[in-house]
């Protein structure tokens, strides 16, 4: 397959706002108990930027996109190691509050989790109270209505706020935890396979805000579909577990690199299908 930048995910230029955090992995293992399920993984996911994780199931993608923003260590038998920065700061350094990172970094996840019985409006405020956050009432309508709009969901959403958040479509729902995620304003936010749930005209709707939003976070997103990876992502990295050794990166770089002419012969095979 080859691939075009389209308009809307061209590069951005030097001189374009970009808003966002730098994230830099290095040298990061991860165990579950004694089983290791990451070798030294090493990845800069930059501001401006959309880096798709690409790679086949078991390869510990999901674990990687967990330990970027410390949810990794709420599993009794994980352990770690390496180091994780957020525009230079040591995310897992002692002392440093998990809330903070876990505000700075977002996730959004494969099935989509609002809160089903919550109105619309207080799923977009709801990560507000856990990270201690407070807003005037009328700063919280504009909150609200500026998440929403981010999110692409507000012109289907704002004659019905009060209406339950479980009462959307699956693809609405997906767009309102992006909403929700960014009403913390994060400096970055995962996405973990954030389509699979999804029908074909919902996954679009979630790729263009994707790329609404490149300017104004930076985005790491998980994905299976390499149509998706090669329309969204600017730079991607391809993940892999070979007869059960660890997962690790195989290759990493611009994505128009790793599918069009990538260095190792097994990411053109995965990138074209072939495995
Ligand atoms: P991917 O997202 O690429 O499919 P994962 O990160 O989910 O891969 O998983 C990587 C490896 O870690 C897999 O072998 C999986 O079985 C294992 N694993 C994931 N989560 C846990 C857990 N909570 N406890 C034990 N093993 C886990
Ligand atoms: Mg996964």
């Amino acid at each position: 397959m080859s691939t075009q930048a389209t308009e809307e995910f061209a590069p951005i230029g030097p001189d374009a706002d970009v808003h966002g955090a730098n994230l830099h992995a290095r040298d990061v293992s991860a165990w579950f108990g004694r089983r290791k399920v990451l070798d030294r993984v090493s990845l800069d996911m930059n501001a401006g930027t959309v880096t798709a994780l690409i790679g086949p199931s078991g390869c510990g993608k999901s674990t990687f996109l967990r330990i970027l923003n410390r949810m990794h260590e709420l599993v009794p038998s994980a352990a770690l190691a390496g180091e994780v920065r957020l525009d230079g700061e040591d995310i897992y350094e002692p002392g440093r509050r998990i809330t903070e990172t876990r505000r700075r970094v977002g996730m959004v996840f494969q099935k989509p989790n609002p809160f089903p019985a919550m109105s619309i409006a207080d799923n977009v405020t709801a990560g507000l109270k856990l990270t201690g956050t407070r807003v005037s009432r009328s700063g919280r309508d504009e909150l609200i209505e500026a998440c929403l709009t981010r999110a692409g969901l507000w012109k289907e959403v704002r004659d019905r706020l009060r209406q339950p958040g479980g009462a959307l479509s699956g693809g609405q729902q997906q767009r309102l935890c992006i909403a929700r995620s960014l009403a913390v304003e994060p400096d970055v936010l995962l996405m973990d396979e954030p389509c699979s749930a999804l029908d074909p005209t919902s996954t679009r709707r979630i790729e263009e805000t994707i790329a609404e939003l490149r300017t104004q976070v930076t985005v790491v997103i998980v994905t299976h579909n390499m149509q998706q990876a090669a329309r969204v992502s600017q730079r991607c990295a391809f993940f892999l577990a070979e007869d059960g050794a660890p997962g690790h990166i195989v290759e990493a770089g611009p994505t128009d690199v790793i599918f069009n002419e990538p260095t190792d012969p097994r990411t053109a095979d995965y990138v074209h299908g072939r495995f």
